[in-house]
């Protein structure tokens, strides 16, 4: 098969720069591709992803097949009154794609990294606007390979989640469109991107908010400082100093990435008795 390929290295498929050997790795071009792929591996554990940039692969690589939609999976298009976009276009593109086009409401795509697919999983948001604002069908094939399409008041979007199973692979969404002036969305995205670069640091590796913010009077990133694991090094990694909810990668492994997670964890749980969940997902094995 041409687009299997085996001992794959993950590294380059995270934005953290870490990550040992998928066993699997498998890249479609097509549905059909994907369709007739799932019905051959129905006994194997997959998971999709998108850019890599919520994801932590661990050093030791992984034994679960990584599925990364390819060339198909990257169209986009409006038809009657939506967009029609391939799950693994880019969140960017799409915000660039409905400013050309004089559509609204999506201009805080602009801000955030990575793929469409990664968006709706993820129920990614900033300033106000998640994934769930703009999102009226999500079109996926499930493990055993049967084509199926979600409307959006069917999906359940928490905060950083769906109730959308794991296993099943995003191929393309359907987008709200409300028409809006092309100067006002020019506007609102290059103040998003301003406030984006002044808040939180770019050019550096790292998975974004490394955790969600708990159910408590402090946010993640306080906890994090008020713990004192601002100031905590593992090899090359640390929380980065413009927002210390985003861990920096200076050259380290995914274990470092790792052990800076579950100790911050740990000391924000000794003293202040909360559980920070990882925003992060962690993907290989033990
Ligand atoms: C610098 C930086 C800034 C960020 N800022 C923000 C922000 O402002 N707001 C925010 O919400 N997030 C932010 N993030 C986190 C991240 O960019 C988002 O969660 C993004 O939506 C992930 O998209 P991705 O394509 O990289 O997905 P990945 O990281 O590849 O995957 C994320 C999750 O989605 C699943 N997934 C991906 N594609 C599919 C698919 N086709 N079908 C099924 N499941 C799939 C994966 O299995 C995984 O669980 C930031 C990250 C970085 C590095």
């Amino acid at each position: 098969m041409n687009n299997l390929f085996l001992d794959h290295n993950l590294s380059s498929n995270s934005w953290f720069g870490v990550g040992g050997k998928a066993k699997k790795f498998f890249t479609p071009d097509t549905e059909n591709e994907l369709v007739n792929y799932l019905k051959k591996i129905q006994e194997d554990n997959f998971v999709t992803i998108g850019s890599g940039s919520n994801i932590l692969f661990r050093d030791k690589g992984c034994s679960d097949t990584i599925i990364k939609l390819g060339k198909d999976f990257r169209k986009i298009d409006i038809i009657e009154d939506s967009i029609i976009c391939g799950s693994g276009t880019l969140k960017s593109f799409v915000s660039k794609f409905a400013l050309d086009k004089g559509i609204e409401n999506m201009e805080f795509l602009s801000c955030i990294p990575g793929t469409m697919g990664g968006g709706v999983a993820m129920n990614a948001g900033c300033f106000g606007y998640e994934f769930k604002d703009i999102v009226k069908e999500v079109h996926a094939v499930d493990k055993n390979a049967n084509k199926l399409i979600i409307e959006s008041k069917n999906i359940n979007f928490g905060y950083r989640k769906t109730n959308l199973p794991e296993d099943l692979i995003i191929t393309n969404l359907l987008l709200r469109v409300a028409k809006g002036s092309k100067e006002k969305i020019k506007r609102k995205i290059n103040e998003f991107k301003k406030n984006k670069n002044n808040a939180q640091p770019s050019k550096i590796k790292t998975g974004g908010s490394t955790f969600k913010n708990p159910n408590s009077n402090y946010k993640a990133w306080e906890l994090i400082k008020k713990s004192g694991c601002d100031k905590v090094q593992f090899g090359q990694v640390k929380f980065s100093k413009l927002h210390c909810n985003f861990i920096e990668n200076s050259g380290s492994s995914g274990q470092d990435v790792e052990d800076l997670i579950n100790h911050t964890i740990d000391e924000v749980n000794n003293k202040f008795n909360i559980i920070l969940e990882p925003e992060i997902k962690i993907i290989g094995d033990k």
